[in-house]
């Protein structure tokens, strides 16, 4: 299979397509996509190293910007999703936004102030580590705000993007969507290991009883944002080198569609020579 039709593939396979009904039972956590890890290390290498390029296009270019988002339950990896895409990249030209608990002057403000702060500028790439959609998940399954106020969010969010698309960023949204039993065994190495430790908050068991109600709070986000102009992605997220992979293709796949040029060069620069 050639690349661009292995790339049409893929894409096809994991697109949360716009106004269509969503399972996400039916899409396994622990697939590989028919693929072969030691293959996959290899493709990683090569994948990046064309993220890499079209990065440089895009940042000379300093016309528009591409936003990735990677929204999980816990321990879906999405820190190791990032180290893994950044590591081998230009660090100018990506930067990396995680969104806690709002506190301060975020809470002051509406919901999607912070965020668009944190939108990348012309000529980078941004990825955010969780999103404005904790404000349709977290806040909707814990019922920090009613109903009344989360179930609006969906059309601003909507109206928000396409906002930031028309206006030259593009939009990619990532769902890594870890297992259950996954979720429990890497919870396990985190306590088990002084070095992991730190990771781990009993908190993290509060979320995980309420498994059932974030999966539907995920479908809906899913099915109710995925557009053309800023699709979803449900990545297999139980093995690490599928999740890698996937993120790195999406990307990739994104950012050849924007097709990035390099500045026209200035004129009475052939043959010049430096003394
Ligand atoms: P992570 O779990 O991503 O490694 P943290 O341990 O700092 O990072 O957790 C961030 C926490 O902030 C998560 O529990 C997340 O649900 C919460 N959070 C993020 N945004 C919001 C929000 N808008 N409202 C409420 N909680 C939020």
């Amino acid at each position: 299979m050639s690349p661009s039709a292995a790339a049409t593939k893929l894409i096809d396979q994991l697109l949360v397509r716009p106004g269509k009904p969503l399972s996400l039972s039916g899409h396994d956590p622990a697939a590989t996509l028919g693929w072969d890890k030691e293959q996959a290390k290899t493709e990683l290498v090569e994948v990046k190293a064309r993220i890499d390029e079209l990065q440089q296009r895009l940042y000379a270019e300093e016309k528009r910007s591409l936003l990735l988002v990677l929204q999980a339950m816990d321990a879906a990896g999405k820190d190791g999703t990032i180290r893994n895409i950044l590591a081998g990249l230009n660090p100018a030209g990506i930067e990396v936004s995680s969104f806690r608990v709002p506190a301060g002057k975020e809470v002051l403000h509406d919901y999607l102030w912070r965020v668009h702060a944190e939108v990348p500028a012309r000529g980078m790439i941004g990825i955010f580590n969780r999103s404005h959609y904790e404000d349709v998940l977290v806040v909707r399954v814990k019922q920090f705000v009613p109903k009344s106020v989360w179930s609006r969010r969906y059309d601003h969010i909507c109206a928000f993007e396409q906002l930031l698309v028309d206006e030259g960023t593009t939009v990619v949204k990532c769902f890594l969507n870890v297992s259950k039993d996954r979720q429990r065994q890497r919870f396990q190495e985190r306590i088990d290991n002084p070095h992991k430790r730190w990771k781990f908050r009993l908190g993290d068991l509060d979320d995980r009883k309420l498994w059932p109600q974030y999966q539907r709070a995920y479908h809906d986000a899913l099915v109710r944002t995925s557009t053309d102009d800023a699709p979803w992605y449900v990545v297999p997220a139980d093995r690490n080198w599928v999740r890698n992979l996937a993120v790195a293709k999406i990307l990739l796949h994104h950012l050849e569609q924007m097709k990035p040029r390099l500045p026209p060069e200035e004129e009475g620069l052939d043959g010049l020579v430096i003394e």
